[in-house]
């Protein structure tokens, strides 16, 4: 990727610890280009208004900028309708969402639910806490050794009583493509919906709800440069159509009397109660034409290089094992070095300017999998270099030499 690239992201010029930064934490949270913190920054100075309830003229700017930014993202997931797009906090909340919405108004007990063993916590807890007070349960789909999802022990999963499959479109752990227009297939033939949670696929895949035929695709903007507190779900009208509200309050109804049930509003707004986070999604929207200008063809082909020449730097240092080899996978690598602790491993980059992610990632399942109770990750984005990687590959190498 070419040097201008990384010049529109002005963190990138940081000093941390005496050390150039090499960022490599981008699965917990991408930097943001000038552009995106200039569309924050001229909204708070020149249309910042509460929306939809205002007459005046800054009202109506903000108004349009949210409305904007929300058709912004229905083009990018290529989704049917704008009605289709809830504004939320982060794939959490989406997640959270149908939990709350659809979950605890259609879900019955004894009734079925099957979620991946390599979710992030945020599609499984939500579903665990719902399941205590509903009665229903949750079936796994497994996963090879290699980080693929064993799709035939998915098939044999469903029974009369299934009524939803919740799969994550990318690892953050193993950064694992998954299949999901098959899984999404292999639901619908049992008539089942499919939840997918898209966090970590924004920055890296082309998604396209319809093509891929998922019933719901919940995403957040700080995983694809955008801002933080801010995300999207999708979900196909003629289902939220059937969905209770989530949160009550204010921008969500048409009626409120005392002795009467209120009038809720029309799709989307009876999903957004309360002022939304303006600004964000104006940020959001900003985020999604940096995306677009720069294409996901090109940033797939900068970070397939990346991949590959990471993958193979990273074996040629002694007693490192790589968590995740699938044929389709993201440039993320989740290691350990035998008789090193991936916390040391993170603190001694840290204290070379490297930013890299220890623990489990919030995916303790996907650690159970594997008999261990965390990785050292480095995850990359557009911006990352084959350089940042041969100093990161160095300071590995002298770290097993003083280590081991
Ligand atoms: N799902 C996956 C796969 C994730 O990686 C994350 C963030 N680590 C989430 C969900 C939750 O996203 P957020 O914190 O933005 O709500």
């Amino acid at each position: 990727m070419k040097d201008t690239i990384r010049e529109m992201f002005p963190i990138l010029r940081e000093k941390i610890n005496n050390h150039p930064l090499i960022y490599m934490d981008n699965a917990a949270t991408t930097q943001k280009p000038q552009q995106v913190i200039e569309s924050i920054s001229s909204f708070y100075k020149h249309q910042n208004a509460n929306v939809h309830r205002g007459v005046h003229v800054l009202s109506q700017r903000a108004t349009d900028l949210f409305e904007k930014a929300r058709e912004e993202i229905r083009v990018f997931l290529n989704a049917a309708s704008s009605e289709e797009i809830l504004f939320v906090r982060g794939a959490t909340e989406g997640i959270n969402l149908v939990a709350a919405s659809f979950g605890r108004s259609q879900l019955k007990p004894g009734d079925e639910i099957i979620l991946s063993e390599m979710e992030h916590h945020a599609n499984v807890v939500p579903w665990q806490m719902l399941a205590r007070e509903l009665n229903f349960s949750i079936k796994v789909i497994p996963f090879h050794d290699r980080g693929e999802l064993d799709l035939e022990a998915y098939k044999k999963l469903f029974t009369s009583r299934t009524r939803l499959v919740g799969v994550v479109h990318v690892s953050n752990v193993l950064g694992t493509v998954n299949p999901i227009k098959e899984i999404s297939a292999i639901a619908h033939d049992h008539g089942v919906p499919i939840l997918v949670d898209g966090a970590q696929a924004l920055a890296h895949e082309k998604i396209d709800v319809q093509a891929v035929d998922c019933d719901m695709y919940t995403i957040s903007a700080h995983k694809a440069y955008g801002p933080t507190g801010i995300g999207a779900l999708y979900v196909k009208e003629n289902l939220l159509e059937t969905w209770p509200p989530y949160q009550g309050g204010g921008e969500m109804i048409e009626q409120v009397e005392f002795g009467k049930y209120p009038l809720f509003s029309g799709l989307p707004y009876r999903f957004e109660a309360g002022t939304p986070n303006v600004a964000g999604a104006v940020g959001f929207a900003e985020a999604l034409r940096f995306i677009r200008e720069i294409g996901y063809k090109s940033i797939q082909n900068h970070e397939k290089e990346l991949l590959a020449y990471g993958r193979e730097r990273l074996l040629s240092i002694p007693k490192l094992t790589l968590y995740g080899d699938a044929k389709e996978k993201t440039a993320i690598f989740s290691f350990l070095i035998d008789g090193i602790h991936p916390l040391d491993i993170g603190s001694f980059l840290d204290a070379r300017g490297i930013a890299v992610r220890t623990g489990h990632h919030c995916a303790q399942p996907l650690m159970t999998h594997y008999g261990i109770s965390g990785t050292a990750r480095a995850s990359l984005a557009l911006y990352n270099t084959k350089d940042e990687i041969d100093y990161f590959v160095e300071c590995l190498k002298e770290m097993v030499k003083l280590f081991i």
